[in-house]
């Protein structure tokens, strides 16, 4: 399916939004991302964007450790996106890819702050990431996370996602769902895509924003309606074997969505069921991002067709 995506301050249609192969981003890595759902509501015949304009300030962050300098605001950005939408409306979920990248054609130059920069926006429909129904299969990777001081993963950097491929690829190939990354002193830290929750005894455990991990916005927003069903939230670091004897372990992230995880390294988590806490909040997650949450209307962008 042909779509229009936004490219270079303009909105062509995908065939004309091309690079060189000399492009610096494509060579190194020397990008950042964000990932946004647009979820489709029928009755409406809208589109409701997530969290808009959380994730183009997490974008502007990523940018600042890459410096770079980009001629738009959080506020044009958004307003980017529901045109884009607009243009590229259907009725089905999308998901919005914002791209930010160091597109000088040069070999060499490792000075960031004199590489150009440009944006690209374009979206694609997407449905369930991962089987939030069954429950997913994780395995500890053998892959070390990287770190703030190798490539920062606070940042959504294009290059850091080498280490989310080798990861999940092997994960993949051993019969997991998803890869668990530990950092460096064994600690967990997240998925290959999403951020972790445990929860024992009632309290549900996540990491710190200071250990490596990316402050998801699906993070913050199952924070918030944890605390609305008044189950308690610790950010502390978590150990490896704790995943083990967890009752209940989730993944989250803006595709993952709430995925209860139902074994880990293949020892069952609970009962090797989804958890009541965890289906209590996916269940609560997926009112609220269909927009039946009313107390939360703040976090929409509503999009109508043109
Ligand atoms: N960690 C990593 C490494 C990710 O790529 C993602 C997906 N963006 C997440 C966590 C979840 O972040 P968010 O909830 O903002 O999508």
């Amino acid at each position: 399916m042909s779509s229009i995506i936004f490219f270079d301050g303009k909105f062509v249609p995908e065939g004309e939004a091309v690079v060189s192969v000399r492009t610096h981003a494509l060579q190194y890595g020397t990008g950042c991302f964000e990932g946004i759902r647009a979820y489709y509501n029928d009755k409406e015949n809208a589109l409701f964007a997530f969290r808009l304009e959380d994730h183009y300030k997490r974008l502007m962050l990523s940018g600042r450790v890459l410096c770079m300098d980009i001629p738009y605001s959080v506020s044009d950005l958004c307003k980017i996106s529901v045109e884009l939408l607009q243009k590229n409306f259907s009725k089905e979920d999308i998901y919005i890819r914002p791209f930010l990248y160091k597109s000088d054609k040069v070999i060499g130059n490792f000075s960031l702050p004199k590489l150009g920069s440009s944006i690209a926006i374009y979206t694609v429909p997407m449905g369930r990431y991962v089987d939030t129904d069954k429950g997913v299969k994780v395995g500890v990777s053998s892959w070390e996370r990287v770190h703030d001081n190798s490539i920062p993963p606070r940042a959504k950097i294009t290059g850091a996602y080498v280490n989310t491929a080798l990861a999940k690829s092997d994960a993949l190939q051993v019969g997991f769902d998803e890869a668990i990354f530990l950092d460096r002193n064994g600690h967990v830290l997240e998925g290959s895509a999403e951020n972790i929750f445990i929860v024992r005894d009632g309290v549900a455990i996540t990491p710190p924003v200071s250990d490596d991990i990316l402050q998801g916005i699906t993070r913050n927003t199952v924070m918030t309606l944890l605390s609305d069903f008044n189950v308690p939230v610790q950010e502390r670091s978590i150990g490896r074997t704790e995943l083990y004897q967890a009752d209940e372990v989730f993944i989250c992230g803006t595709g993952a969505e709430v995925g209860p995880v139902v074994s880990v390294d293949h020892r069952n988590v609970g009962n090797g069921k989804p958890g009541e806490i965890t289906s209590k909040l996916k269940k609560l997650y997926f009112d609220t991002v269909h927009g039946a949450n009313k107390k939360y209307a703040s976090w929409f962008t509503k999009v109508t067709p043109k």
